[in-house]
């Protein structure tokens, strides 16, 4: 019994901390701004502990990744997504703000193609 209850709890954890996940990607695509755990914490009005946690783990799945500091010098996020590169127009599956890996490499030093130059 107690361990048929502990396996149902684990089971509810985890779906709930992949359905956070979700949560926080869905949040991350729809403010194409970068976003650090605080700011999505209060904007899902999720606990900022349990957010962190679950940035942590998009981070290790490569689902997104950091692309500068906030203001309070903590690290902000983007998704990592799939699409046409900005510069390049290749499609990447490691594209972060409409730049893939190879692409932005190179640009670091020049004016930035529209979305990478919105958000980053
Ligand atoms: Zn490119």
């Amino acid at each position: 019994m107690g361990v048929q209850l502990d396996k149902t709890m684990g089971e509810l954890e985890s779906l709930l901390r992949t359905k956070l996940r979700g949560e926080i990607l869905d949040h991350l695509v729809a403010n194409r701004h970068p976003q650090g755990s605080r700011t999505i914490a209060d904007a899902l009005g999720k606990p900022h502990h349990a957010v962190q946690r679950a940035v942590c783990e998009l981070v290790l799945q490569g689902r997104i990744t950091q692309v500068a500091r906030g203001a309070d010098r903590k690290p902000v996020y983007r998704p990592v997504e799939v699409g046409p590169c900005e510069w390049c127009e290749l499609v990447s599956h490691h594209l972060v703000a409409g730049e893939c890996p190879s692409c932005k490499t190179l640009t670091l030093d020049l004016a930035r193609p529209s979305l990478a130059r919105l958000v980053c």
